[in-house]
């Protein structure tokens, strides 16, 4: 079992058919990472999925998410996150399991503990 968690709400994006802009707003409006940090310690369940739309509106933000998310020890998996080697890195280390890449659709990125990134196609 996981927990669902939302660091974010809204998609500044408007991908055809997606309706999640209009569904959470086409504004992104990132959480202070203070209280995401407070509820993530609090959730006894260390496996979550991260529900938020895209973790990758804002980099900067993106980033200090994950350094923020290291010492929680937590394994999760979410949507698409960057495609760069410096954001997988970091969620590798926060405890990423499984996420789609934005770049490419037709491909998993599996980031590991080990901060090994390998992609396999979908059928
Ligand atoms: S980035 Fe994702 S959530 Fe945002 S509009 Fe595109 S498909 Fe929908």
């Amino acid at each position: 079992m996981v927990d669902l968690f939302h660091a974010s709400r809204g998609c500044r994006f408007d991908c055809y058919p997606c309706c999640s802009g209009y569904l959470g707003g086409r504004e992104f409006r990132p959480r202070p990472l203070e209280k995401v940090v407070e509820e993530l310690t609090a959730i006894d369940n260390n496996r979550l999925y991260i529900v938020d739309n895209s973790l990758s509106q804002d980099r900067g933000w993106e980033k200090q998410l994950f350094i923020e998310m290291i010492p929680l020890k937590k394994k999760w998996c979410c949507h698409p996150i960057d495609d760069d080697d410096e954001v997988l890195d970091l969620a590798a280390q926060a405890g990423a399991c499984l996420s789609i890449r934005p770049s490419s659709i037709s491909r998993i990125s599996f980031a590991a503990e080990s901060s090994v990134t390998m992609t396999t196609g979908l059928a």
